[in-house]
């Protein structure tokens, strides 16, 4: 496994950050299986927890102005670094008006042990949420949470609770799961009033 200090990297017009690599799941179609790397980064795989001086440093070599927009995303979940999390977005919005994108699991309430939905308010602009299945039986099979809670209706309870919060929301399932649970996701989606966005498997976003 290579190892190095990649805490943002782009994808075209995008600046990822990957600022940790916790993760209380083990998807089965986690890109962290497939290499070190996402899009010809460099290794994501990050050789200590950085800290919020280490993260501004490294976005201060980037014109975040000149990005489409920017992603917490990575080699991990990061709402696992909650507070990082914030303190990043605090900094970005300081400097640029450039859209905030969170890519999440969903399961931030239980990582953290709280809500979390207001304490994205006026940070972050979008929220994607992997949704991964339509039932708890297919998302405990695809996502391998650590919690033995049902993480299904927790990632449900977070979707449905940030929408008061954050100005977009969407939930993402891969392409791989098949049209039919994809139409089953579509309507579970529908009926939470969520946008359903289904991406290519190989996708590190
Ligand atoms: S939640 Fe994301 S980082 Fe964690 S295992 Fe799943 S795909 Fe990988």
């Amino acid at each position: 496994m290579k190892k190095a200090m990649t805490i943002s990297y782009e994808i075209g017009d995008s600046l990822y950050l990957n600022i940790t690599n916790k993760c209380p799941c083990a998807c089965t179609f986690c890109i962290r299986g497939n290499g070190d790397s996402a899009y010809g980064s460099e290794p994501l795989w990050l050789e200590h927890q950085p800290n919020i001086n280490e993260i501004k440093a490294d976005l201060d070599k980037r014109k975040l102005e000149g990005y489409k927009e920017i992603v917490f995303c990575g080699y991990g979940e990061p709402t696992c670094e909650l507070e990082l999390l914030k303190q990043t977005a605090e900094y970005i919005r300081s400097r640029c008006k450039t859209s905030i994108r969170l890519n999440t699991n969903g399961l931030g309430e239980l990582i953290n042990e709280r809500s979390i939905s207001k304490e994205l308010s006026g940070l972050i602009d979008c929220v994607s949420i992997s949704l991964n299945a339509s039932d708890k039986e297919s998302y405990d099979k695809v996502t391998r949470p650590s919690f033995k809670t049902d993480c299904f209706a927790a990632m449900l309870k977070f979707a449905s609770e940030v929408k008061s919060y954050v100005p977009r929301v969407m939930f993402t399932v891969v392409d791989i799961i098949g049209e039919e649970e994809t139409a089953r996701s579509k309507a579970l989606a529908d009926s939470i009033g969520i946008e359903l966005r289904v991406r290519a498997y190989i996708a590190g976003e």
